[in-house]
């Protein structure tokens, strides 16, 4: 079984999941969202007061909110970093993300070690992720769906009430659709989606109540 810890960091409310199995105490760090030296010590502390095994580190997609942690989980816990191919021109251009925003830059993070495909596998105990590509948000983005556990981490992709913006680089309002129709409402409707921002949801509840959702359903 695999459990899940969610963190709320940075400025921009993005949200770290750690994902661990309750046996071995292998675990998952998705989208390390950690900004400042408090943000990295609380989420080290709860990596050694579970005493979890970090095995992996892996980003749905590369913008500045979810790799501002990336070089110091890579560091502190020695883990190859899996992040999508598409998405490393966000991370050679970190700079120019965080000037956008008006903020100041910061050490720039660590390139992927390893391309995430949808034929990667990996484990936590007994549960293997499976790796969907959902690209629109950014060209690159992947949600990550645990079909034995019963959740999708589901990125900027598709959150409660709302899917994610298409106005930055590289992003495609039509492609997104494309993904979260052929991708992620295909899951069980029982499905909790844990998104990049704001609260976790299911796909039945999206596909009843999300405004972005409900009327392209009715089209199809
Ligand atoms: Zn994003």
């Amino acid at each position: 079984m695999i459990n899940i810890k969610k963190f709320t960091f940075n400025s921009f409310a993005e949200n770290t999941y750690v994902l661990w199995d309750e046996e071995t105490k292998e675990a998952l760090i998705v989208d390390p969202g950690c900004s400042d030296t408090y943000e990295e010590k609380e989420l080290e502390d709860f990596i050694s007061s579970n005493k979890l095994n970090v095995k992996y580190l892996v980003n749905t997609h590369c913008h500045i909110d979810h790799i501002f942690g990336c070089g110091f989980v890579k560091e502190k816990f020695k883990v190859p970093y899996y992040a999508p191919e598409k998405d490393v021109p966000l991370i050679e251009h970190f700079d120019k993300q965080v000037e956008s925003v008006g903020m100041e830059v910061s050490i720039k993070p660590p390139l992927p070690d390893h391309f995430i495909t949808e034929d990667l596998i990996i484990s936590l105990g007994k549960s293997k992720p499976v790796f969907l590509y959902t690209p629109g948000h950014t060209p690159g983005e992947y949600c990550i769906y645990f079909p034995q556990d019963n959740f999708c981490i589901t990125g900027d992709v598709l959150f409660q009430n709302s899917i994610g913006r298409t106005d930055f680089w590289g992003g495609d309002y039509n492609i997104l659709l494309e993904s979260i129709i052929n991708k992620l409402l295909v899951l069980p409707d029982e499905t909790i989606i844990y998104p990049g921002h704001s609260d976790k949801s299911t796909i039945g509840e999206e596909k009843r109540y999300n405004p972005f959702l409900i009327e392209l359903i009715n089209k199809n």
